[in-house]
């Protein structure tokens, strides 16, 4: 399976990258974690019918603004969107007028289902569990293809967290902070605690994503922040847009 990096902001766009979106390319399936403008890539990396499952995190708009160009999209597949409970509901108040193209006006097939805490079979397993943020937020771990692939975004360091880390082949965390400084108000998670989480989790890689823009400004801030991690977790990547790699 294929790992692929579309945004790895958070908040907003900049120079470094689009908002949060990360791609699978797996045997039988693509999978997409948010739905941040980084979104705009997909059709660049979606080549076959294979069935694209979406999953959300929360509502906050750096992981759903892209959601406004699901119009750009012909997949004759369709998407199905995943997400918490409410998702249906809040998705189907906005993906319409006068916001953006409504539902049943896009050129594809959309399908939007809530999920509840726990393992479910989309047809694959997914875990989902909510993580420590501002507004309730979902962690998701799926194992496809062998592989174990955790997905911790807007968080700061909690014990479903950890749970949904245990033994991932992958974890992609955020790292929404410095080194140094922690977020209570509204947790987010600099990049030695993710690597603690890493190492605890006994995962064997870790990426971090979702950089506040403001915080990490450059190129050479992710990359600080990597050399931090790796201190902690040897096998850490600061994520960038663009890159990919095989797990
Ligand atoms: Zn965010
Ligand atoms: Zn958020």
């Amino acid at each position: 399976m294929k790992l692929e990096f579309l945004g790895t902001n958070g908040w907003y766009s900049s120079e470094t990258g689009n908002t949060a979106c990360v791609f699978l390319d797996t045997e039988e399936y693509y999978i997409v974690f948010d739905a941040g403008d980084g979104i705009q890539k997909l059709d660049k990396h979606v080549t076959s019918e294979k069935p694209i499952y979406l999953f959300l995190s929360h509502f906050h708009l750096d992981h759903i603004y892209g959601l406004h160009l699901l119009s750009k999209f012909r997949f004759k597949q369709g998407i199905k969107i995943y997400g918490q409970k409410g998702t249906r509901n809040i998705l189907h108040r906005l993906i319409k007028h006068p916001f953006t193209v409504a539902l049943k006006e896009l050129p594809i097939t959309i399908e939007i289902k809530d999920l509840s805490e726990g393992t479910h079979q989309v047809p694959f397993p997914v875990t989902c569990k909510f993580l420590l943020h501002a507004d309730p937020c979902l962690g998701y771990s799926i194992t496809i293809d062998g592989k174990t692939v955790t997905y911790c975004t807007d968080t700061g360091i909690c014990e479903n967290s950890l749970e949904l880390a245990k033994n991932a082949d992958v974890l992609i965390h955020e790292c929404g902070t410095k080194p140094g400084f922690f977020l209570e108000k509204w947790p987010h998670t600099n990049p030695e605690e993710a690597a603690t989480l890493a190492k605890s989790a006994n995962a064997r890689r870790l990426f971090l994503f979702h950089f506040n823009p403001m915080i990490h400004a450059t190129i050479a801030d992710r990359k600080q922040a990597e050399e931090e991690a790796r201190r902690i977790f040897t096998n850490t990547v600061a994520a960038m847009d663009g890159i990919s790699t095989d797990i």
